[in-house]
């Protein structure tokens, strides 16, 4: 069916389930086979060697799986997907693909503490040469990927402070080079944000954030050019780090609801930003969707909506958020994000844990931001927890 000509929501329902399915199931079949058998040999034979559609063996693709990456294909707009175990094996796979020892990559200093690992620590080990850059310095970013790039990676809006970068921008300077330009899209998911519409030639997700929606299921996936969505695959494919069966399942059963989820997620984070943003105990307030925020007016050319993440700090630093944070009632005290239940956390101790304070500020981190992933409970119960909450510092 062409998808195109119809609206996200329904797209998100209908996308890549097949027809027709085992006994008239009206939800994705589980197909927990390790293996796929065959009667005929010279069909198997031409499975085996891609001269026809089909499926040999659930390491290189499996039919729940394949539902998962059609409807993110689709949602993207993209020619060709495929899946990962987790957001850190569509990264590292798709970097550990692209590139090989005298290439080149230009990257931000504020992507993914795990992505920031990669560029940093491993990489270099296979003598790629790496320059990470000011997140939102984008004239610094065009001077770098001018000298000669493989590959440009980008991440926007950024954990945790939401730096927005512009993709269109960057991307016209990347195809000068003949770089390739990826994209984390786990903080827009493709309802707020489609990079590949915006010239992107590959998108990724961590799909355990917003695209599974449950905190339940972990998972990723890369979509996008096909040339290029086949070279991650084959190394993928034998590197192992294929997405199972189950979770594949429960991410395509929780991006059935993502239009509806983000929507209110959007709306949600927009309102508390602005109920925090005038509250005397709160210092700072980062979220792109405030008419103060630096990256605000790329944000809107860009994106469609301005997501479910915001962060903010405490006035009394890093004492308060320890009192503050253990008395909010709607509220995970933990590490993930994107879920329908509120989570939240300290930066210092999630995500950045492994930088140094002096490291940390030189990101602009302040030492009492808190970051909140709002999640589908109702606004006004969330800002009378947060109002409690910062009533008793
Ligand atoms: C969580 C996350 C990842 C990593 O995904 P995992 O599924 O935890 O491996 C990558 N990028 C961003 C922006 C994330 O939030």
């Amino acid at each position: 069916m062409d998808f195109s000509q119809y609206q996200k929501s329904t797209t998100s329902v209908w996308a890549g389930e097949t027809e027709p399915t085992a006994n008239g199931a009206v939800t994705t079949p589980i197909v927990r086979s390790v293996a796929f058998s065959y009667h005929d040999l010279d069909e198997w034979h031409n499975v085996a060697t891609g001269k026809e559609d089909g499926y040999i063996y659930s390491r290189n693709s499996n039919p729940t799986v394949h539902v998962l990456e059609e409807k993110i294909r689709i949602l993207e707009g993209a020619e060709a997907a495929t899946s990962f175990a987790t957001g850190m094996g569509a990264i590292s796979n798709t970097l550990f693909a692209l590139l090989a020892p005298g290439k080149r990559v230009v990257s931000l200093k504020d992507t993914y503490g795990g992505s920031s690992r990669i560029f940093l620590d491993f990489l270099p080990r296979y003598q790629v040469q790496v320059t990470l850059c000011d997140t939102t310095d984008f004239a610094e970013l065009e001077a770098e990927i001018a000298k000669g790039c493989d590959v440009l990676y980008l991440e926007t809006p950024t954990n945790p402070t939401l730096k927005v970068v512009d993709i269109p921008r960057l991307v016209a300077a990347a195809q000068k080079v003949g770089a390739v330009t990826v994209v984390d899209n786990t903080f827009a998911t493709p309802i707020n944000q489609n990079p590949l519409a915006l010239g992107a030639d590959l998108v990724l997700h961590s799909a355990t954030k917003f695209l599974g929606g449950h905190s339940d299921a972990m998972g990723g996936l890369l979509c996008g050019r096909k040339d290029l969505v086949e070279k991650v695959f084959q190394f993928r494919e034998i590197n192992g780090a294929s997405l199972q069966a189950d979770p594949a399942y429960l991410i395509a059963r929780g991006m059935k609801t993502l239009e509806l989820r983000i929507e209110r997620q959007n709306a949600s984070a927009l309102t508390i930003a602005r109920h925090l943003k005038a509250h005397p105990k709160v210092s700072d307030v980062f979220y792109p969707g405030l008419e103060t925020h630096p990256g605000h007016d790329i944000a809107k050319a860009q994106m469609s909506g301005f997501g479910g993440i915001l962060s903010f700090s405490l006035v009394g630093g890093y004492e308060n958020v320890t009192k503050f944070l253990p008395k909010l009632k709607f509220v995970h005290l933990a590490a993930s994000l994107g879920s329908v239940s509120t989570l939240a956390g300290p930066p210092r101790t999630t995500s950045h844990v492994e930088l140094t304070e002096a490291q940390r500020k030189q990101l602009g981190i302040p030492e009492s931001l808190i970051r909140y992933s709002v999640g589908i409970e109702n606004v006004d119960d969330l800002i009378r927890d947060l109002d409690e909450a910062l009533a008793l510092l």
